[in-house]
């Protein structure tokens, strides 16, 4: 397959602690130039494969998808996987699965993306995120948002926001 170069996106956006220390009114950006940025595409419709520990269902990650679906995404199947060894991404997946050792103490999410070095073609990606996590609202959508490629954007009530409370379903200049 040939080389592949690897970008994480660490989601700093549910921070409980953060919440309580600063008012959220002077963490807003409320101008923001320029459209969200994406970092690489995929070329093949991605399949979605999500590890039974992570307690996330195919419903909810076919809710998730669908957010994307509206703005021109397409996936395939969404399967769930009960091995114990649920680790590795396929070639053509995205793969939802619990976080690795170093994994930080204020992220809810992250998001690895892999990319072939001669095209920047995404060709698989991986969703490390906690049960607990998962059944946030917008969480799932969001990292399915890195895992297409795009990158945080900090305008109020976008999904690619990193801050999970100042985020929300606008979708400005995701559209496929
Ligand atoms: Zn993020």
């Amino acid at each position: 397959m040939g080389w592949l170069l690897f970008a994480v996106f660490s989601c700093m956006m549910s921070h409980d602690f953060l919440y309580e220390k600063y008012p959220v009114n002077q963490k807003v950006q409320v101008f923001v130039i320029g459209d969200p940025h994406k970092k690489a595409s995929w070329t093949v419709t991605p399949t979605v494969r999500i590890c039974g520990a992570t307690e996330v269902s195919t419903f909810r990650v076919a809710i998730a998808l669908k957010y994307w679906e509206k703005l021109g995404y397409r996936f395939s199947d969404i399967a769930t996987d009960p091995s114990p060894v649920c680790m590795d991404a396929k070639y053509g997946e995205i793969l939802v699965t619990l976080p690795e050792a170093g994994f930080g103490g204020g992220q809810i999410a992250s998001t690895k993306i892999y990319t072939h070095i001669k095209n920047n073609d995404i060709v698989k990606a991986k969703i490390f995120i906690m049960p607990r996590h998962a059944k946030k609202e917008r969480v799932l959508e969001h990292e399915i948002g890195h895992a297409l490629g795009w990158s945080h954007y900090n305008q109020k009530f976008h999904m690619m926001h990193p801050n999970w409370l100042l985020g929300g379903y606008a979708s400005k200049g995701l559209r496929k």
